[in-house]
């Protein structure tokens, strides 16, 4: 067991608890790195693989007021439901610990004051954005507000979904307060910033130069597009109840931002399981021959790549990750998965309608694992990989080879004859698949791990094919014996290499071949497959066959289908209700108030889509007055085309403000239909001229 001595720590992103988890989460992130723990363990290597609940920050706080309970009763119940899951799946935590417990918050509180202490934050008070109505400061969740990197109307205080830049929440234009929907004031309070600007140097030396070549292209790009950009303090304090409080004088009613306490969550979750195997935890994160592994989503690369390693560094005494393999985001059946509108396979629900098909969806989720760009899942691909792939192909061979070996032989592996040309090719392929395998796995190659995986399986069924033992067994006993001992070494090889990608049809294979469990002394390990004449010899006697795989019926998937129909149409019945909702007046204003409003007759007579952009159009717009831009966030429900020559009622003395580096110089009134569709407040008689006031 010491062919590979090295260490490593795994770590996969701590879910969030306002919630159960998905496929979505199972396929960019669960997945992948239990392939590459299990594979490693498999090696030899020593593993310490890491994960456990994220309890604090802001979405936890709303979902609680929202359904009039504690912060803790929401983490408490997603938490069992989540771990449950993870079980449920076979995903090999080596711990599973949560941000709630006592030995995350002494961990993360004396992280900081470590960084505190030697001069590693910036201390400023500033203002930041205040909910006079709410009485509380707002950021992260609390607020929204349009991106200022891309545009995006809807991004949070911290960061922005829809390009993944983290930004500071007095950047966001436009912002709101998701507590009250009132525009929030500024009002100060002193926070800690984490300086990233000073790691510029640092970064470019370890990102741009150190891993070009190793991490993924995707990773790689959005870390040197941040970089290149320039890097801004980042503040790693908040105004909250909820949280870690901060460790220093002076900042009583503050905890820790999640996003600082959070990562930490891995070093004290692997504390916890030291503590418990009596081992010394240093090792597995300030050792330099050891390898940190960070399997996350892609919208947590600002937080593994820059923000979590700027602390680590900062700190001084810890390694920094060799590699964040990150994934892009997996779809349903064409759309976004989306807790909020259940438009999602959640595990513990697939779980009940899919009893002991835990690799299937293993499977199929690595079949379509979107490593280098946003992929897909659809019901019917399902099904189609189920049948025509594990059941026709996989469980097929093994299904043959034990039912015939039961059927001629009583279940005792016969002894072959000599070897012809075929048979040795058969041989010396089944030696050379662990490090294809391997090579694939160690490259974060999942989806190609599995289908060189499926590939020896199919070797196994093309040699039977071949040479048809249930025709020979009538008029060649001997060459029978030879073909199907040959056939018995391929699914002796597959119960070792299907353990890190199918590990329940793995134990299930192993029990079928009477093989010892992996962790037996003895057992047949990964390297055994290259270096052994023989994987399972002559007169050893297997158990009875049973299936591997069941077909999944047409009536199944329906199902399925018609759960998400039904989804839909929930989702669109409160859509249209929200519409329907009259808001109320607003507060009384005096005539005064009124004439500040200088509203004037326009046409728009040039329009542009801004770039990078899905809401915003770039308008000329002749007033009467001039010709002026304004930037207008209507591209969803007009074209370009459809624009020029409208005339529109314009708000032309409001301030300029800038748009993505375009200056908007006015405000095109609008209101919406039933389906939200943008509409204009147009002038709709002939003869109006533009400049005309509206009065
Ligand atoms: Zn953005």
């Amino acid at each position: 067991m010491s062919q590979n001595p090295q260490r490593y720590t795994i770590t996969a992103a701590l879910p969030y608890t306002n919630g159960p988890i998905h496929i979505g989460h199972l396929a960019g992130v669960y997945v992948p790195a239990d392939i590459y723990a299990r594979y490693q363990r498999m090696q030899g290597a020593d593993v310490a693989f890491i994960c456990g609940s994220d309890e604090h920050g802001v979405p936890i706080t709303i979902k609680a007021k929202k359904e009039g309970v504690t912060p803790q009763d929401i983490v408490d119940k997603y938490n069992a439901i989540i771990k449950k899951s993870f079980e449920d799946f076979g995903i090999t935590f080596d711990n599973y610990s949560r941000t709630s417990a006592k030995i995350h918050h002494d961990t993360a509180s004396e992280f900081f004051k470590n960084m505190y202490d030697q001069g590693k934050f910036i201390e400023e008070t500033n203002e930041q954005l205040y909910d006079a109505e709410a009485n509380q400061f707002l950021a992260d969740r609390f607020v929204t507000g349009t991106c200022p990197k891309c545009g995006f109307e809807e991004a949070y205080g911290d960061q922005c979904e829809s390009c993944g830049t983290s930004h500071n929440a007095t950047d966001l234009i436009n912002p709101k307060s998701a507590i009250t929907g009132a525009v929030p004031t500024l009002k100060e309070t002193k926070h800690w910033f984490l300086p990233l600007d000073q790691y510029n140097d640092f970064f470019k030396e370890w990102i741009i130069k150190g891993h070009k070549k190793d991490w993924k292209t995707n990773v790689y790009g959005q870390c040197k597009s941040w970089i290149d950009d320039g890097l801004r303090p980042r503040a790693v304090t908040r105004d909250l109840d909820w949280g870690i409080p901060v460790p220093v004088e002076g900042a009583e009613g503050k905890v820790l931002y999640v996003w600082f306490d959070a990562p930490i969550g891995y070093i004290s979750s692997t504390k916890e399981w030291a503590a418990r195997e009596g081992k010394d935890w240093e090792p597995y994160w300030k050792d330099e021959n050891t390898k940190l592994l960070h399997f996350i989503g892609k919208d947590n690369i600002v937080f593994h790549c820059l923000i979590f390693p700027a602390m680590l560094k900062g700190h001084g005494e810890y390694i920094l990750p060799d590699n964040v393999p990150a994934n892009e985001f997996l779809n349903l059946e064409g759309r976004k998965l989306s807790t909020s509108k259940n438009w999602a396979v959640w595990l513990h629900e697939y779980l009940e309608e899919f009893p002991d098909q835990q690799d299937v969806l293993r499977y199929v989720l690595t079949a379509n694992a979107p490593e280098s760009k946003d992929n897909d899942f659809t019901w019917k691909d399902f099904q189609t990989r189920n049948n025509s792939e594990l059941v026709a192909i996989f469980g097929n061979l093994i299904n043959r080879v034990t039912v015939l070996t039961h059927k001629y032989y009583g279940g005792v592996v016969p002894a072959p004859e000599a070897f012809n040309e075929l048979d040795k090719e058969v041989l010396d392929a089944i030696k050379a698949y662990p490090a294809v395998i391997g090579s694939s796995i160690e490259k974060y190659r999942f989806r190609e791990s599995q289908t060189e995986f499926m590939n020896l399986a199919r070797l196994g069924n093309k040699y039977l094919a071949d040479e048809e033992p249930w025709k020979t067994i009538k008029t060649d006993e001997e060459r029978t014996k030879t073909v199907m001992y040959v056939a018995l070494q391929i699914a002796t090889a597959l119960a070792i290499l299907s353990e890190p990608l199918l590990p329940h049809t793995s134990v299930t294979l192993k029990n079928i071949l009477d093989l010892p469990a992996s962790d037996v002394e003895n057992a047949l390990q990964w390297s055994d497959i290259t270096s052994k004449e023989v994987l399972l010899p002559a007169g050893h006697t297997i158990n009875e066959s049973q299936l591997l795989f069941s077909k999944i019926e047409d009536s199944q998937i329906q199902i399925q289908l018609d759960k998400l129909e039904a989804s839909k149409a929930a989702n669109e019945a409160e859509a249209a209700a929200e519409n329907a909702v009259v808001e109320p007046q607003k507060e009384l204003i005096n005539f005064d108030d009124f004439t500040k409003l200088d509203m004037r007759v326009g046409t728009i007579i040039e329009a542009e889509k801004m770039k990078k952009t899905k809401k915003l159009l770039i308008l000329k717009v002749d007033t009467g007055i001039d010709v002026r831009t304004i930037v207008s966030g209507i591209a969803e429900s007009f074209t370009p085309e459809e624009v020029i020559g409208k005339q529109v009622t314009v708000l032309v003395n409001l301030a300029p403000r800038a748009l993505r580096g375009v200056e908007s110089e006015g405000m095109i009134l609008m209101t919406e239909d039933a389906s939200g569709k943008l509409v204009f407040v147009n002038p709709d008689t002939d003869g109006v001229s533009n400049g005309n006031i509206i009065s």
